[in-house]
């Protein structure tokens, strides 16, 4: 796709005075990008074959603390560099920032220059070989909703979030005239992440007052990450230059719908025909797609901490909103947390609607992955197909409650040992812990509302 770019791509744009910055960024434990700026000469000169940053770059939080407990890094390990390795692979225009270009990383080991096995690129790598040696190319797209509000995010930061304007005044779902309204900002960001090589589908607005939605073509998984990550900084990004504000939180308000980033996925042979299609069976969903679901919904409690990493997460999940509340699965029904879409076609596949929108697109595909592919080598059983509204199913498997819940499932998960390795369980558990750890510890504006005066 235009928008992609080699090193000799990007060294003739240089001469031209086209680019002169080049963002070299990786993913880490939030989906976020971090990383530095290079001038392109010296980026050109040497930047792409490796730079480097400090290793508690997995081993923070949303605030940058230094977290104690992991394995990986601590102050006594003298909190040391990893490598930042460009791939080259993704290098690409930013439309939207001028005279930029971008390039994502994978992150090495310092000294022996292996990839490290708790970074969220590599986890979901290691996952896609796994499926690649059985036969099959994994591929998903990870739909991305979030909220745009007037302020902007230094206006929010001055005044509070008490007192958010989301851009519009009603529910905008499929409204194309509310989203007129919103197009400085969306068209910005399709023709924006058009121009950095993303095959932009579509936008729409969704069930909320100023909520949007952001659909990207379906891809192989690690590009679909890659593709998820750069929307989400692109958004930000576009929004504060137009002097607004956007969140991907799941729940921002509880008197109002959360986002989502519901995951489409389906496997291809290796030389591209639909593995999830059989024609003659129902609903045209191979033996193989019933194997891979039957794993998601048998793991899907204990993979749950990946699609749903924080405590505000579990907010999102209540009856009548359509998010789901129990992991079961039904043939187009917005109920339930895994629905199958396209039956019949080749575009057959399987929607896990469970995560919130500050999903790690990585570590969600990945854990997804792992799971359907424990179907596979299990050869597991479907389980019947749930009908009508899951919400009201009293015995159908629930999504769990609660971070604290879903910790302690990640940590027992045998399946995700074997997947992952324990050095990978035993930090995203110790990361999902700290969240909790923190939630338990901060007074918050609700309980001195509740309890300051009336107390
Ligand atoms: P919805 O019914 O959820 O609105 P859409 O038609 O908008 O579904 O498609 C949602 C996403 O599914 C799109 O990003 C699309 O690229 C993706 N998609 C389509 N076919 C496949 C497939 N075979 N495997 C994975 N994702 C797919």
């Amino acid at each position: 796709m235009a928008g992609l770019m080699t090193l000799a791509d990007l060294r003739a744009a240089f001469d031209a005075g086209e680019i002169d910055t080049v963002m070299v960024a990786a993913p880490d434990m939030q989906g976020r990008m971090v990383g530095k700026r290079f001038h392109a000469a010296h980026f050109l000169d040497s930047g792409y074959q490796e730079t480097h940053c400090c290793n508690y770059l997995f081993a923070t939080d949303m605030e940058m603390v230094t977290v104690a407990g992991y394995a990986s890094t601590s102050w006594a390990k003298g909190y040391g560099d990893y490598v930042m390795k460009p791939d080259l692979s993704t290098l690409r225009r930013v439309p939207w920032l001028p005279g930029t270009a971008l390039v994502l990383c994978d992150m090495l080991d310092h000294h022996t220059h292996q990839e490290i096995a708790i970074s969220p690129r590599a986890i979901l790598k290691r996952q896609v070989a796994r499926a690649q040696a059985l036969g099959y190319q994994p591929m998903a797209a990870t739909e991305l909703e979030f909220y745009i509000f007037e302020q902007s995010y230094d206006a929010l930061r001055d005044g509070g979030t008490d007192h958010l304007t989301p851009v519009s005044a009603y529910n905008e779902d499929y409204h194309l005239f509310q989203t007129t309204k919103e197009e400085p900002l969306m068209r910005a960001l399709r023709n924006g992440l058009y121009g950095a090589g993303i095959p932009v589908e579509n936008s729409k607005g969704e069930a909320e007052a100023g909520q949007e939605e952001i659909n990207i073509r379906y891809d192989a998984m690690v590009t679909t990450a890659d593709f998820h990550v750069i929307t989400k900084q692109a958004t930000k990004e576009i929004a504060h230059a137009l002097g607004k504000s956007v969140t991907f939180m799941a729940k921002y308000d509880h008197r109002r719908a959360g986002s989502s980033s519901h995951v489409h996925q389906s496997l291809w042979t290796l030389d591209g025909a639909p593995a999830f299609l059989d024609k003659d069976a129902e609903y045209g969903m191979s033996a193989l797609m019933r194997q891979y679901m039957a794993g998601q919904l048998a793991h899907a409690r204990e993979i749950t901490a990946l699609l749903a990493p924080y405590v505000n997460s579990y907010k999102r999940f209540c009856v009548g909103m359509f998010a789901p509340t129990k992991a079961v699965w039904s043939l187009d029904n917005r109920t339930a947390g895994f629905r199958v879409c396209g039956d019949g076609t080749k575009a057959v596949r399987v929607e896990c609607r469970i995560g919130g929108a500050d999903l790690n697109p990585y570590l969600a595909c990945a854990a997804l992955l792992a799971a359907g592919l424990a179907g596979i080598e299990g050869k597991m059983d479907l389980e019947p197909e749930m009908q009508g509204d899951s919400y009201r199913k009293a015995d159908a498997r629930e999504i769990p409650k609660t971070l604290r819940e879903s910790a302690d499932l990640l940590q027992g998960s045998a399946m995700l040992r074997a997947a992952f390795g324990d050095d990978v369980v035993d930090h995203y558990t110790r990361a999902a812990r700290w969240e909790i750890e923190e939630h338990d510890r901060v007074v918050t504006d609700f309980e001195r509302q509740r309890l300051l005066e009336r107390g």
